[in-house]
């Protein structure tokens, strides 16, 4: 086979991978081999597999590529956030983040090139929606921040957000197919507990999830919980209504047993009064969950200025009051435009 007829390898299943040894007369367990290689060990190179022969490797080469996505750029945050720009094969890009806590280090990743959502108050949302990643592609974002957190930390990556470029469950199947590969132990063997898909609210997709059973935890991006705010400031929602997630998000919590995290940003003039709240707290009784109420990263469109201090009380207070857990999300590596809705390949 020449270049161009080359397979990605890493778009085979194990099965297939078995089919394709046992066709050139081989044993299927090199399969597993090489499956290892590529999902345990995020190899981006067929010849360095040394427990083939070199015959073998050399065969695999004629066959097969590999694709990686790989640091194009790397920004340090004073607060020790890293934010990558990740290139892929084909020369897009997308950013991938490390976030580290004391105790965690939490990778944001990208699931699209750009987003075909439509946040007024979201950078992403400001590029063309390019194309979706491989599952490859965002494993490599995760093996990468894996390496990076080792590196500089001394410890393993723990958690994991989709919070990145995109709406990750409009990239379906590779957002399973990476999840799966994160957690097999086949591959990187991590818990499935801490993973976090984040999602803008496509209530089919949602159920489409919970019905795969993968135990991975659910947030979704509300901001507001009055529908013609929300439709408002995201206004590709209009095609779902707030009834119809909280269908979804009801069915969800029946199938997962598992709590959902609104994520909300509360903005001067949009959001901050007291009709917002009573109607978040209203939306939050009839659903197991918990808000996350993230800071404002601005991103110079003078529409969205975050709220004050005393309205974010007046948040907590509320929702606390009413039995709602609720937690404050501080900003991390806003200097390098690493924080949520930054990323925007300013390069
Ligand atoms: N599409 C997915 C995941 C990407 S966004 C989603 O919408 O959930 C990750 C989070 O950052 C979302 O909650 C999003 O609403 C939030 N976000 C977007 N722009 C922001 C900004 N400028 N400041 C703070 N949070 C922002």
């Amino acid at each position: 086979m020449n270049k161009d007829t080359k397979k990605d390898i890493r778009k085979l299943s194990l099965e297939q991978l078995q089919d394709y040894f046992t066709s050139i007369g081989e044993q299927k367990f090199r399969a597993k081999q090489v499956y290892e290689w590529l999902w345990n060990k995020n190899s981006h190179s067929l010849s360095e597999m040394t427990s083939l022969s070199k015959n073998l490797r050399a065969k695999l080469e004629q066959d097969f590529e590999i694709l990686p996505a790989q640091v194009h750029k790397m920004q340090k945050s004073n607060d020790g956030t890293i934010k990558n720009a990740v290139k892929l094969h084909d020369g897009n890009v997308v950013e991938s983040v490390m976030i580290p806590t004391e105790k965690r280090t939490t990778a944001c990743v990208s699931s699209q090139v750009g987003c075909s959502l439509d946040c007024e108050f979201c950078a992403t949302a400001k590029l063309e929606r390019m194309r979706n990643l491989t599952s490859a592609e965002i494993v490599d974002q995760v093996a990468l921040i894996d390496s990076q957190s080792r590196e500089y930390l001394e410890r393993p990556l723990s958690n994991i957000v989709f919070m990145g470029m995109g709406e990750p469950l409009l990239n379906y199947s590779s957002l399973i197919d990476s999840i799966q590969k994160i957690t097999s132990e086949k591959g990187l063997g991590m818990s499935p507990k801490r993973i976090t898909v984040s999602t803008s609210g496509i209530p089919k997709m949602i159920q489409k999830l919970a019905d795969e059973n993968l135990k991975v935890k659910l947030a979704l991006s509300l901001h507001s919980a009055i529908e013609h705010k929300r439709n408002k400031i995201m206004p590709f929602s209009v095609k779902f209504s707030l009834e119809e997630i909280l269908d979804s998000l009801n069915y969800w919590y029946q199938k997962t047993k598992s709590r959902i995290t609104f994520e909300y940003v509360v903005w001067k003039g949009i959001n901050d009064s007291q009709e917002d709240i009573s109607a978040l707290v209203r939306y939050c009784k009839k659903v197991p969950s918990k808000v996350n109420l993230i800071q404002y990263n601005d991103i110079g469109d003078s529409t969205f200025r975050q709220a004050s201090r005393n309205v974010i009380d007046n948040y907590i207070n509320q929702l606390e009051r009413n039995g709602i857990v609720v937690k404050v999300r501080r900003s991390r590596g806003e200097d390098i435009d690493a924080a949520c809705g930054q990323l925007a390949n300013k390069e």
